[in-house]
């Protein structure tokens, strides 16, 4: 498998993939290994965890620069995403502990009555490229501390970067059977479907994720899928700052290129201050600058994938044929790599592609609405579930829309955030399951409700 530089087009190395004896080898070591970690004492696994965190910040530069190599993605967001990573396995670190003890949950003279939560056995991780630390650490760092062994599939266009993790998981003691590394395309995940193991998590697009919730669903364990979003922002006419909220919306639409499942993906204006916002808007896009990701203050590096550049283009083809009007960009760079020029669209509706169908790239459009219901009704107008965002005066006021809107997740005054503190979850296309937060410790485990009642003496 070679693995490309998308900011050269150029090999960086060939890797030998995993074939399917290899990888039901690295299932049957992990099925071997999972007992014996899961009886080492759950304090003794949070200290080895922290030896990974530490790790982290020491390695720091050379994890920045692989991720950057092989996924495109500007040095300073890189180096972002390894602290947010570590800022998330701190609050594992303090929780876990809390968390995972059994809890007595009724004692009276002669009847107990306990939790236990245990480890659910080998998990697969098959997870995406575009923060490969951060969606990895959601899933492979609760999933340890609570004792289970991991199958990691790291997307084949961030494999360099699952394999760095690997090695540091082990300088820090994890056993190596206990923590693998598949690698490979999609053909390895979906050997990973074929063994008997006992809870997927998954972060990646709708169409994969479907596919395999479908495919283990007669076995009945644990399916986790974090999936895509079409994440609407809505700016209603009691905003003063429309500066800082065009700011705002240009960071949470074009940061990592648009590549993120939390990006701003569309977004709703009211009338009476829709030409000021787009103006304001206009201004901080044609400061966004583009080129090489390792250059010091470039914000706009290379999608991550080839193929992506077609589905942008058409997308914007798609707008235009239908009446919109392109503000600036709409096609790919003429130039080695993957770029893309940050691409704006206005008099665009939902009978088009770029409002409906997840971009995950650098455009955006923006569309013009009369109040509240309509906006509510456009951001609803989804199969999508992520997150919603609204720009409002008054909290009252973005609540009322938010509490409207069926995402897993809502933004007063900010968005394409994610905090460890917070369940993560996305509803319908978005997918089924929770990370971070106490749910998403909890989410690596399985609770064994004991009746203890003593012999009558
Ligand atoms: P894909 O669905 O293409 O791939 C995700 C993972 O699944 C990769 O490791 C991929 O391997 C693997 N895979 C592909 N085919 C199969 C199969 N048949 N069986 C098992 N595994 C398979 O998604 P992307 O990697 O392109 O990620 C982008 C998507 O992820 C976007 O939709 C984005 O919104 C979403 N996402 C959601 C997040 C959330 O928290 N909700 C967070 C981050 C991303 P390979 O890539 O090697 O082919």
């Amino acid at each position: 498998m070679n693995i490309i530089n998308p900011a050269t087009e150029s090999i960086i190395t060939s890797l030998e993939e995993d074939n399917k004896q290899s990888i039901a080898e690295k299932y049957a070591q992990a099925r071997r290994s999972q007992p014996a970690w899961s009886q080492v004492p759950l304090q003794e696994r949070i200290e080895k965890i922290s030896q990974f965190h530490q790790l982290l910040e020491t390695e720091s530069e050379m994890l920045a620069a692989t991720l950057t190599r092989e996924m495109g993605k500007p040095l300073s967001q890189s180096r972002n995403e390894l602290k947010g990573a570590r800022s998330r396995i701190a609050f594992f670190l303090e929780h876990s502990g809390q968390w995972l003890r059994e809890e007595w949950v009724w004692q009276e003279e002669g009847l107990g009555e306990k939790i236990v939560y245990e480890p659910l056995g080998v998990i697969a991780n098959i997870s995406a490229w575009n923060y490969p630390y951060l969606v990895g650490v959601n899933v492979f760092i609760p999933a340890l501390i609570a004792g289970n062994a991991v199958l990691y599939k790291p997307s084949e266009h961030t494999t360099l970067t699952g394999m760095k993790i690997a090695e540091l998981l082990y300088r820090a003691g994890i056993p190596q059977h206990t923590f693998q590394v598949v690698v490979g395309a999609g053909a390895a995940g979906q050997a990973l479907l074929e063994m008997p193991i006992d809870g997927y998590f998954f972060t990646g697009s709708y169409a994969t994720g479907k596919h395999i919730y479908e495919t283990v669903a007669p076995r009945m364990v644990p399916c986790q899928l974090e999936l895509g979003g079409k994440d609407p922002l809505y700016v209603p006419n009691d905003n003063a700052n429309l500066r800082q909220v065009a700011q705002a919306a240009v960071e949470g639409a074009f940061y990592n290129n648009g590549q993120s499942c939390c990006a701003v993906e569309r977004i709703y204006v009211h009338e009476q201050i829709y030409d000021a916002f787009v103006n304001h808007f206009m201004e901080e896009v044609q400061q966004l600058k583009v080129g090489s990701p390792e250059a010091a203050d470039v914000f706009i590096g290379p999608v991550a994938r080839k193929e992506q550049l077609n589905v942008l283009e058409q997308q914007v083809e798609d707008a235009l044929d239908k009446g919109a009007k392109l503000l600036t960009g709409g096609r790919r760079i003429a130039q080695a790599g993957y770029y893309f020029q940050p691409t704006v669209l206005v008099d665009v509706n939902h009978r088009m592609r770029v409002m409906t169908e997840e971009s995950f790239g650098p455009i955006i459009g923006i569309q013009k609405v009369t109040d509240d219901e309509e906006a509510v009704a456009l951001m609803q107008d989804t199969d999508y579930g992520l997150t919603a965002a609204v720009y409002a005066d008054t909290q009252e006021r973005a609540e009322q829309v938010l509490s409207k809107i069926n995402t897993g997740t809502a933004y007063w005054n900010c968005c394409d955030r994610v905090s460890a503190r917070l369940p993560w979850s996305g509803r319908k296309h978005s997918g089924i399951g929770t990370t971070l937060s106490y749910l998403g410790i909890r989410a690596f485990v399985k609770p064994k409700a004991y009746h203890l009642r003593k012999p009558v003496s």
